[in-house]
């Protein structure tokens, strides 16, 4: 089957009509072929986008809102059919992206189309100068999405639907990898009511259509989730044209755990924060960092639970841990493995490659953990982004915050605790754009998401989101 661009409303071939293959990771099979996009393609999207702009900027927010809503809806009623086309693309349990990718994508939508409608405005009397100020919040223009493979449709409609609400129109790219679900998303976008061009997703390399969006002098504003390195880039390239930029970017997350934190509760969450999604959530919690009280206890019961997880086809219902997203990522993975070996960490469990039967040639691996001798070797410094984490003691409170601060990252961290002052000094002291006690990964999409440090720059979610995707103008009136 073919994947097709969404331009002006409309399915269309790339321009040059070329194509880049598919795979489907949990057969190692190709599947689809995708649109290897040119710069002519982008251009195409662009002005589209530019002629839907008068109009949509222009719609009452109760419209933008309804349709935003009416997206919603329909990815609600389609459920089924797009947690189908993610697990297939990318490789993870139908279960997950049923319970969380499709519904939080849902969501996404529902909560813009709602928060547009409460988006206000500051106004301030300047007494004594008889004049009034207030800031208009001026849609930017057309803007370019850019999103990663390992949460396609749920980061993909993160930044698109803020975007929208604010009244954007946009230039979209997903993932190479991943494009399926932004394809399913065309076709929803047209039955909710969303006027031709509003919405235009090119497919391709990142190299080139990336490139040409963040290369695009009239693209005024990117909003990126993907690698630290791209990111870096696109801050490069967008400079010299004041771009304005927001850089969701990787992570190498701390999980402290402290002897006083519920151990159950902990024990369970710390397996899902680990693995879910194999691995390959920029939030999860990739070192784990144990006091030394309860080290060997954690270790050994950690290391059960975790050979208990199952290795399986992303269709099977009691698969916990589907496939990696590509073979070379597998590859990557595999190789830091490997660099642990060299270091002197001890493979607890997993570290292999499983061969799943009838999908022998898919990109499987066991859930891998690492006992590392020191917190600066490279796997617990790099960002591995897979089935693989590191477990090290820790004494004191002092000891353990130094070494979660000590990597170039700072996206997330998780705290294990009862102790209320403990968890008031850490959690003001993490160099981490999220803090999360006693949980993981629960979010209420009214609050600030980003990351410090090489995590990235700047933050989406709830009226953050808003202010990015709008440009503040302060109007002086005196009387
Ligand atoms: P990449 O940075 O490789 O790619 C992200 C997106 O950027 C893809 O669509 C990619 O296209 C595109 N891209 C690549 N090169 C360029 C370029 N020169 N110009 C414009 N676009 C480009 O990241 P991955 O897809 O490998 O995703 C994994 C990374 O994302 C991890 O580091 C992870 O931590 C991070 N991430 C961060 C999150 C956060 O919220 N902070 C959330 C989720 C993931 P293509 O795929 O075609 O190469």
């Amino acid at each position: 089957m073919n994947i097709l661009n969404f331009i002006n409303g409309k399915f269309v071939n790339p321009i040059n009509n070329e194509w880049l293959e598919n795979y489907n990771p949990s057969s190692g099979e190709v599947y689809s072929q995708i649109p290897n996009s040119s710069k002519e393609d982008v251009e195409e999207a662009y002005k589209s986008a530019k002629s839907a702009f008068m109009q949509w900027s222009q719609t009452t927010f109760e419209e933008r809102s309804r349709i935003l809503i009416n997206i919603s809806e329909l990815l609600e009623t389609n459920l089924q059919q797009f947690a189908e086309a993610e697990s297939l693309d990318n490789g993870k349990p139908i279960s997950l992206a049923k319970s969380v990718d499709i519904p939080r994508a849902a969501s996404n939508f529902r909560f813009f189309g709602n928060a547009i409608t409460q988006f206000a405005s500051e106004s301030h009397e300047s007494v004594g100068q008889n004049a009034i100020n207030y800031t208009l919040r001026q849609p930017i223009g057309v803007v370019g999405c850019i999103s990663p493979w390992n949460l396609p449709l749920y980061l993909f409609t993160w930044k698109i639907a803020p975007a929208l609400a604010a009244g954007n129109c946009v230039v979209a790219k997903p993932s190479e990898v991943t494009p399926m679900t932004a394809f399913l998303l065309g076709e929803i976008c047209i039955e909710a009511g969303l006027p031709k061009g509003v919405l235009n997703i090119v497919h391709g390399l990142g190299t080139t259509t990336g490139q040409a969006i963040i290369e695009h002098p009239d693209i005024k504003a990117i909003s990126f989730t993907g690698g630290t390195g791209t990111g870096a880039h696109i801050a490069k390239v967008a400079a010299p044209m004041f771009k304005k930029l927001s850089l969701e970017l990787g992570g190498k997350n701390p999980n402290i755990i402290f002897a006083d934190c519920d151990y159950e509760d902990m024990l369970n969450t710390t397996v899902r924060s680990s693995f879910a999604n194999q691995g390959q959530i920029c939030l999860c919690g990739s070192r784990i960092f144990v006091e030394a009280s309860i080290y060997e206890k954690f270790k050994a019961d950690f290391v059960d639970k975790v050979k208990a997880l199952k290795v399986g086809h992303p269709s099977e219902k009691d698969t916990n841990i589907g496939a990696l997203v590509s073979k070379p990522h597998l590859e990557k993975v595999k190789a830091y493995i490997t660099i642990a070996k060299e270091e002197n960490g001890t493979i607890l469990c997993g570290g292999n490659e499983v061969t799943v039967q009838g999908y022998e040639n898919g990109y499987y691996l066991e859930p891998t953990v690492i006992e590392v001798p020191n917190d600066e070797c490279r796997v617990n410094q790099e960002e591995i982004f897979g089935p693989v984490v590191t477990i090290m003691p820790f004494n004191t409170e002092d000891e353990v915050l130094q070494m979660a601060n000590k990597v170039k990252y700072g996206l997330s961290a998780t705290l294990w605790t009862n102790d209320l002052k403990r968890t008031m000094r850490l959690s003001n002291q993490l160099q981490a754009g999220i803090v999360w006690v006693n949980t993981w990964m629960m979010r209420d999409l009214r609050t600030p998401f980003g990351g410090v440090k090489a995590s990235g720059v700047g933050r989406e979610g709830g009226f953050e989101a808003l202010r990015f995707f709008t440009e503040a103008k302060n109007v002086c009136i005196k009387y």
